[in-house]
C-alpha cells in the first residue's frame, strides 16, 4: 500500500452504531479483501463510494490510486473521514444523503464511475432505483446487500422473489450475484444474511423501452397486485385498447411475464397514446 494513500492514522472517537442510518460495519479482513478484489480498484478509476462509515474499504480502494468521492450521511463520521483522508489529494467528502445525491455533479463522461458501498439496508431498494437514473455515467456498481435483495434482484420470471425490482434492474444492467457474507463479518452483527452483488450497465441495449416511464407504470402498476390476473391489475392502463392489440395474456399474473414481455407490453402501450 502506497504511504500516500493511506491517510492519517486518527483514532475514531467513540461511535455507537446509529440504527436509523443502517450502521453495520465491516470488520473481517478476509471479507474486506474480497470485496476489494472484486472491484479491482487501480489508478485512473474515478469510484463513488455509499456510506463509507468507518473507512472498512475506503482504505485499500485509496491505496490502489483510484480517485475516490464519498458520500457519507452521519455527521460524525463523514468529519472523521474529512480529517482521516485530509492528506490524500485523491479522496473528496460529501456529507450528504445518497437518494438526494445528483450524480452528474461529479462526471458528465459516459461510464466512468464505479460505484460502490454496503448499503444501509434501510434504503437499498430506493438507492439502486435512483442510481439506475444515472446509469449512463456508470462503469458498474458492485455492493454488499442483503442476501434477500441480491436474490430479487437476480431473479427470473417463476422465481419466489421475482418483481418490480429485478425486472428494472435487469433491463438497465447485468446482474451478477458473486458471494455471500455472514453477519459475523459486522459490528455489529446484522440479523440477516447479507451478499455481494454486481450491476453492470448494458453496454449496448438489446431490448428498448420507447418510453421508460410507461415501463416502469407497468411493472410497478402490476406488482402492486401481483396475486391478480394482468386483467385485473392493469386495468387503468389498458382500458382504451382492445385486448386483441396487446401482446400479452391478459389471464396471466405479473409474475408470468418475462422482462421482453413487459417492453413488448409496455411499447404497445406508448404506441396507442401517441
Ligand atoms: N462502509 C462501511 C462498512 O462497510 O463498514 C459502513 C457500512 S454501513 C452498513 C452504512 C453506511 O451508510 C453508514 O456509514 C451510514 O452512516 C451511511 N448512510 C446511511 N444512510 C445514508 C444515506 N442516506 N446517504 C449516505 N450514507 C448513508
Amino acid at each position: 500500500m502506497s504511504p500516500s494513500y493511506t491517510g492519517k492514522s486518527i483514532a475514531l472517537p467513540e461511535h455507537r452504531a446509529r440504527k436509523r442510518f443502517g450502521q453495520n460495519f465491516l470488520q473481517d479482513d478476509n471479507i474486506i479483501r474480497r470485496i476489494v478484489a472484486a472491484i479491482a480498484p487501480g489508478a485512473g478509476q474515478h469510484i463513488v463510494e455509499i456510506g463509507p462509515g468507518q473507512g472498512a474499504i475506503t482504505t485499500p480502494l485509496l491505496a490502489s490510486g483510484a480517485r475516490l468521492d464519498a458520500i457519507e450521511l452521519d455527521r460524525d463520521l463523514a468529519a472523521w473521514l474529512q480529517s482521516r483522508f485530509a492528506d490524500v489529494a485523491t479522496f473528496s467528502l460529501h456529507q450528504a444523503d445518497v437518494l438526494k445525491f445528483d450524480l452528474a455533479s461529479l462526471t458528465t463522461s459516459e461510464r466512468s464511475l464505479s460505484i460502490v458501498g454496503n448499503l444501509p439496508y434501510n434504503i437499498s431498494t430506493p438507492c439502486i432505483f435512483h442510481l439506475l437514473k444515472y446509469q449512463s455515467l456508470i462503469h458498474e456498481m458492485t455492493f454488499m446487500l442483503q442476501l434477500e435483495v441480491v436474490q430479487r434482484l437476480a431473479a427470473q420470471v417463476g422465481d419466489n422473489q421475482y418483481g418490480r425490482l429485478g425486472i428494472m434492474a435487469q433491463y438497465y444492467c447485468q446482474v451478477d450475484h458473486l458471494f455471500d457474507v455472514p453477519p459475523g463479518a459486522f459490528h455489529p452483527q446484522p440479523k440477516v444474511t447479507s451478499a455481494i452483488v454486481r450491476l453492470t450497465p448494458h453496454r449496448e441495449q438489446k431490448l428498448v423501452a420507447t418510453s421508460t416511464s410507461m415501463l416502469q407504470d407497468v411493472v410497478r402498476t402490476a406488482f402492486s397486485q401481483r396475486r391478480k390476473t394482468l386483467r385485473n391489475c392493469l386495468k387503468t392502463l389498458i382500458q382504451d385498447i382492445k385486448p386483441d392489440d396487446l401482446p400479452v395474456d391478459l389471464s396471466l399474473r405479473p409474475e408470468n411475464l418475462s422482462l421482453t414481455d413487459y417492453v413488448n407490453l409496455s411499447n404497445t402501450l406508448s404506441a396507442a397514446r401517441q
